[in-house]
This record gives C-alpha cells, structure tokens and sequence, in this order.
C-alpha cells in the first residue's frame, strides 16, 4: 500500500517566510536596519512572528493559562413561589417573612430553581473555554428537619446533577458534599450510607471506578483531572462540630490517614494536587476564635496541609456563603498556599445576622505548568435589580489582580495582599469586605474587631498563631481581649 504526503502551505505562511528573508536581507546588507526594524514593530506595521529569530520562547506562550468553573451552596428551595402572605413563600424563611420576593429568589429564601437555571444559563453562554467545574455541595434547602428526609435530599441532588449535566454534557465536574447534602443535616457517617452510594451512582459520569469506590464508603475520593494535576475532593463535614457521629473521633472514616497516602503517592509521582471541600479549613472570617470545623481536626489538617505545601497547588471550599481568602505559611511566616472560599448561590440570610450576600459564581484561572491559580473572575447577579427588572444580568463583580494591584493571586502576592488589610485607613480592605457579602450592601462598614476578626483569619489558620493575632491587634486598638 503507497501512502501519499501532501504539504499544506497557508498564504499567511508564504507571506512570513517572504517577509522573514527580506528582513535577513536587509540585516546583512546594513546592520543599521535593525534600528528600522525595531520602530515598525513599536508601532505595530510588522508582527514579532516575522522576525528571522530561531527561538521566540520570550514572546510566545505567556498568556496561555487554563480556567475552571467553581460553583457552592445552590441550596434549591422547591417550595419557593410568589403568594401575597410572605410568611408562605419559601419554607426556608421558617415563617420569617420575604424581604422583598421576586422571580429569582429571596434574601430571607434559598434558591429558587428560577436563579439556578439563570445562573447555569450565564456560564453556558460565556465564550470562554473552561476545563472543569468544582461543586462544592449544599444543594438542599435550610429547612427544619421534618420537612426532608434521605430520600428527599437525594432527589434534590439528583435535579441539581442532573441539571448541570443538561446545561455541560461535555465538561467534567467535581463535587464534593456539604453538610446539608444529608438527611438529618450534619450527620454525614463514616461508613457507608444510602446519600454515599446515591452520590456515587449519580456522579458516575464524571468520576473513576477508583474514586467512587472511596466516594461509596466515605463520602471523599482523589483522580487524576489532568495528567499531572490530581483533585482530592475531601468530606470534611466528618470534622463538622455538630456531626455527633465523629465527635471524639481522631480520625473519622480514616480520611486523615488515606489523604496522607494520597498525598504522599501524589509527591511521588510529581503530581500537583487541588484541594476542594465544603467546610473549610481555618478560622471563620465573621466570628472569633471560631474555626469553621471543630478545632482538633483543624488543627490536624493544617498539619498536613503544610508537610505537603510543596505539591498542594492551591484549596477550594465553600459552607461560608461569603467571599473570603486564606493564607496558609509555615511557622515562620513563609506563605506556602493560597486557600479560596466561594461566596454561595443562595442569597439567604438568617433574620439574625446583619447581612446577606447577592448570589455568586466564579472562574479561576490557572498556570497549565505548575497549577498554581494565577487569578479570580468573580460574578454575580444584583438580586434585587433582577427581580425589578425581571430578567437575570448576571455580571463581572470583580478580577482579583485588577481590583487589588495584584500581579497574581499566588501564596505570596495573597499575603501581601493581606498584610496591606491591616492598615487603619485600608481601601483594600473595604473593597475586600464589600465582595466579602458579594456587593450585598456596600454602606456596612467592618471596623474594630469585626476587622480583626477578619484581617486574622485571613493570615492564621491555625490556633496558636490566630490567637496571638487577635490577641495583638485587639492591644494595638486597646481594646480589651478577655471581654470579647
Ligand atoms: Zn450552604
Ligand atoms: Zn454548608
């Protein structure tokens, strides 16, 4: 059998090499010509393709990056409708009264499956190449227990995988589970339950039989998303404080000791790994001395997350419903991973709390060698212009490196970031606590100890230095530390 080569030759080809040995030309009859040369390229006549350069390694290449969606807490209320009494128009209010509803949801109401399409709708219609999504659990409503059960839940988490397979049939997605994707919440075991092997049987398009295995018996799971890049999807609703199944439990479902194997196969192997999960690691950014899971796990997952800083790229979690940034260093001050939480879909507030958040979304995007996460597009719909106007536009809230000067969002340029936060007078900082609600209201102002709180637990992730924190600047601003 003959084979036939065929050389395809483009005009654009043929014009770059005509120009390319005209240019050499010119350069051996007179050095000057270089002179010549370098003031049309400045003002943009000739293309830096057609200089007789071997190697252009300098020029091309420095743009290409990757992103990836990340989404958390949708948090679908099927009860939500419009009615004249707005004590009935979500069960998720619990006989609260509706601020102000309209078609894409409440302040005082998880997500209508109005504002989810909307929002699914927004991604599907950007014209950017994404790679993955991470979803970061909490699809079922806040509702008193009576009102769900297992087989509840599970369908709620059938429709939102569901839906997001119609709206990505082609993008690989993966979730971790949250607190409330368990009947009664918080309650996720360490064995295998029926919401594990629901979750296993419908994510079972996105994941590996290796990952649905451990997935199955305890809700956690780690693959290979690209040939170097490794995602470990954690369930660290077991390190929950109010799990009661894993209180005084060092190492519930053995998680601790499987993500140390993982981990340590991961250095091995020269894999870089993401960390996602729904609770996060380190101290709550709206509460003192609080972590966001119970303090011995905290403690010991910082740990490890630092005896493995040099091959975790970077960490995803949600459960907070707000935008926050972490920075994790080693005991002398050395950043070593960024840590992003993702505000939520749901714009729900308790009717305790002093504000809420307009509903989020978010594209990172990453460096394709090393998988460190170079910025941040944050998005999101102004819920109450959406539901006067009646139509979804969702937008660009902010980039992280414009909004902040940034020249990327890397563990050091994060801690710099950080550090500039402790300022008195710090523009960064109330820009940071304006996007912390999603631009819900931007008339709150966060001073004193609501600022320590969070200047803190931005830096310190871990009690001993997080303490000292607070502890010093609540002397700076002489306010007293054993009344708060
Ligand atoms: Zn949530
Ligand atoms: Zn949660």
């Amino acid at each position: 059998m003959t084979t036939k080569h065929f050389l395809f030759v483009t005009k654009e080809a043929i014009d770059r090499w005509c120009l390319t040995n005209l240019l050499w030309f010119l350069i051996v009859m007179d050095p000057k010509a270089w002179f010549y040369i370098c003031a049309l390229i400045v003002r943009g006549y000739l293309p830096l393709s057609a200089l007789p350069i071997a190697d252009r390694s300098w020029h091309v290449n420095t743009a290409v990056v990757g992103k990836f969606w990340h989404i958390s807490d949708l948090h679908l209320d099927p009860s939500y409708h419009l009615t004249e009494d707005r004590t009935k128009v979500c069960l998720s209010s619990k006989g609260y009264p509706a601020s102000d509803p309209g078609d894409f949801g409440d302040f005082f109401c998880d997500s209508p499956y109005q504002l989810i399409l909307s929002a699914f709708d927004f991604m599907k219609q950007q014209p950017q190449q994404t790679d993955f999504i991470i979803w970061t659990g909490d699809s079922p409503p806040h509702v008193p227990v009576d009102e769900l059960s297992t087989d509840l839940v599970i369908q709620i988490i059938r429709n939102m995988t569901d839906t997001i397979r119609k709206f990505f049939p082609n993008l690989p997605v993966y979730p971790a589970l949250g607190n409330h994707d368990y009947w009664p919440q918080d309650q996720l075991p360490v064995s295998t339950s029926k919401v594990y092997q629901a979750a296993a049987d419908l994510w079972e398009p996105w994941l590996i039989p290796e990952a649905l295995k451990t997935l199955r018996e305890g809700g956690f799971y780690s693959q290979l998303v690209q040939p170097d890049l490794r995602l470990v999807s954690l369930n660290t609703n077991l390190y929950y404080g109010p799990n009661k199944a894993t209180v005084n439990v060092s190492d519930p479902a053995g998680q601790f000791s499987w993500l140390v194997e993982t981990l340590e196969r991961s250095r091995a192997s020269k894999e870089r790994v993401y960390i996602i999960a729904h609770v996060p690691v380190g101290y709550l950014p709206y509460a003192i001395n609080t972590t966001a899971m119970r303090e011995v796990h905290n403690e010991k997952l910082v740990e490890i997350f630092r005896n493995y800083s040099d091959i975790i790229a970077a960490q995803f979690y949600g459960h907070t419903h707000r935008d926050s940034v972490m920075v994790l260093q080693d005991d002398r001050g050395n950043p070593l991973n960024s840590v992003f939480v993702t505000p939520a879909l749901t714009p729900i507030r308790s009717a305790a709390e002093p504000y809420s958040n307009n509903p989020g979304l978010r594209v990172y995007e990453y460096d394709p060698q090393e998988f460190t996460i170079v910025d941040l597009f944050q998005y999101f719909l102004n819920l109450t212009e959406a539901n006067r106007e009646k139509r979804p536009d969702w937008r660009l809230e902010y980039t992280m490196t414009k909004a902040f000067h940034m020249k990327d969002v890397r563990p050091q340029s994060l801690l710099r970031l950080a550090e500039s936060f402790t300022a008195p007078q710090s523009d960064a900082f109330d820009k940071y606590f304006n996007h912390f609600m999603v631009s819900y209201n931007d008339t709150v102002v966060c001073q004193g100890i609501c600022k320590i709180i969070q200047v803190c637990s931005v830096q310190f992730l871990d009690q001993a230095s997080y303490s000292q924190c607070i502890k010093g600047k609540a002397k700076t601003e002489g306010i007293d530390y054993n009344v708060l």
